[in-house]
């Protein structure tokens, strides 16, 4: 925070947010970024539900942290199956001195808290109801005294693969309890957001956010868990920056990052790490804390001394610069490693309008991994090695760039499909995307790129558009970006391994 307003930024707590923020485009800010989180407790709609004794999970951790008192009684059951659920459960314990009941629709399996949570929940001896669902709350003189559940079964699974909860006619039974804690799920608390006109989707999250934040409101952007659903941290500070882009370049501002820097390491340390990459070191966890020191709201997992952060930072295998994992693990040699040019250019996307190309915006191609992997079709037999091993959850095989020498075969593809040759002094490159076919040709600083709607050429070193026209009407929008890419393929492809037999050559 001291780091943020160093910098002059003026920040306001202990606000009610009021207004959309079109109310603050009219008092004139420029650009409003909304970054409000999803930090609201999905509602249960079930008879009894107001009864005292029903809390929403994140409501009461946040009065537990706060210090204000909150009476659960002697005897809490918790719903849900999430990590908030975990907190839930051990924040019951403490403040009734009983473990909890949590009641979850599925089984342990398909439960969505991580691993860790549910060990240091369950040894602590919070009990849990698999295969339930709440139907009513019982109450007496407004307080709940019990839940009515109903038995389920699994099902078939439901889009995300998780069997789905199929009810048990005839088999409620009820649970007496003291009191409730509803931890199902959240949602953005976007209620200053009435009157808006900005995109929101079907769960009640902004839309939109993803190029740049802009959120259909020309000045409003957003970014974070408010648009893309939670998820990490990480994420949320990517649309962070971007927005912070996307604004600059509205304000014509000069957005000021760090140097453009191709990440990379030199063949010494990659050899040196490989060889590290052979021992095999084992993951320092930090423990947790022993059951009987757990009474009071200390974290419950250690943090690293320094001796340990030092030995996990050396586990490092630096897999943002290299992993070759895809090239290592293929029998059959058709995952190769190859060096591409780091660059950074803008190209244009255009529409069709007045009988002619008109330019929209540009986008920023920027590839700063100068090791890629392209993949050699004609060599893959899809044994699906390189996608078990892969260390994201990438499938090598079809994903990466699959470069074709049987023309018969490339011309039999739909997608991801390269092909390059060389025609007298100039190579050629040609993609299939979307069944349709696209070409790039390379000669002495000059290239021409022709998609069936748009025959472009661009000057090099920098890509200038030097030509541009369009074959005739078309919907939508154009993205030249795939020059871009092509050129970067083709060049590294070329430059690095001259050896492959590409047509011509
Ligand atoms: S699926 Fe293809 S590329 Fe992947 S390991 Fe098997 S043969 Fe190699
Ligand atoms: S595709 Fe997967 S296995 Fe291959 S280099 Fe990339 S991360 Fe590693």
């Amino acid at each position: 925070m001291a780091r943020i307003s160093d910098l002059g930024v003026e920040i306001k707590t202990g606000h009610d947010i009021r207004q959309a923020p079109e109310g603050l485009l009219n008092q004139g800010f420029e650009a409003v970024f909304i970054g409000s989180g999803f930090q609201k407790d999905a509602a249960l709609d079930i008879e009894g539900i107001q009864s005292k004794g029903v809390y929403a999970a994140l409501d009461l951790l946040e009065k537990v942290r706060r210090g204000i008192p909150v009476d659960l009684g002697h005897k809490a059951l918790v719903i849900g199956g999430g990590d908030t659920a975990m907190d839930a459960a051990g924040v019951s314990k403490r403040l009734t001195g009983q473990p909890a009941t949590i009641v979850y629709r599925r089984t342990l399996a398909e439960m969505p808290a991580s691993p860790e949570e549910r060990e240091a929940t369950f040894e602590e001896g919070t009990q849990l109801l698999e295969l339930a669902s709440p139907m009513r709350v019982i109450s007496e003189n407004g307080h709940v005294v019990g839940l009515e559940c109903i038995k389920n079964k699994l099902g078939e699974p439901g889009p995300d693969g998780r069997r789905r909860p199929v009810p048990v006619q005839g088999s409620e039974f009820v649970i007496p309890t003291d009191s409730i804690i509803l931890a199902i799920g959240q949602e953005p608390d976007l209620y200053f957001m009435q009157t808006s006109q900005v995109l929101r989707t079907k769960n009640g999250a902004i839309s939109g956010g993803a190029i740049g934040g802009e959120s259909g409101i020309k000045g409003v952007y957003a970014g974070g868990d408010a648009v893309i659903n939670p998820d990490s941290i990480i994420s949320a500070c990517a649309d962070g920056e971007n927005a912070a882009e996307a604004i600059c370049k509205q304000l014509g501002v000069e957005f000021d990052t760090l140097p453009f820097k191709p990440a990379g390491i030199n063949e010494d340390q990659i050899r040196i790490n490989k060889n590290a990459r052979v021992i095999k070191q084992t993951l320092q966890k930090p423990a947790f804390q022993p059951l009987s020191a757990r009474a009071g709201f200390d974290l419950l997992e250690r943090t690293y001394s320094e001796a340990q952060a030092k030995r996990e930072a050396e586990r490092c295998l630096q897999c943002a610069s290299y992993c070759d994992k895809c090239v290592e693990v293929c029998p059959n040699r058709a995952n190769l490693t190859y060096f591409v040019p780091a660059i950074q250019i803008n190209l244009p996307v255009i529409v069709y309008k007045n009988n002619k190309a008109e330019i929209v915006r540009n986008e920023i191609l920027k590839v700063t991994q100068t090791r890629q992997i392209v993949h050699i079709d004609d060599l893959c037999n899809e044994c699906g090695n390189c996608d078990t091993f892969c260390v994201h959850a990438g499938k090598p095989y079809r994903e990466k760039p699959r470069l074709f020498f049987d023309e018969n075969v490339y011309n039999k593809e739909s997608d991801n499909a390269y092909f390059v040759e060389k025609i007298g002094s100039t190579w050629s490159i040609r993609s299939r995307v979307a069944t349709e076919e696209r070409e790039l040709k390379l000669e002495q600083g000059l290239i021409t790129f022709e998609t069936p709607r748009v025959k472009s050429s661009f000057s090099l070193p920098d890509f200038d558009l030097t030509h541009l026209v369009v074959t005739g009407p078309f919907d939508g929008e154009e993205s030249l970006v795939e020059a871009g890419e092509m050129f970067v393929l083709v060049q590294g492809l070329i430059k690095s391994m001259p050896y492959l037999p590409y047509r011509g050559n």
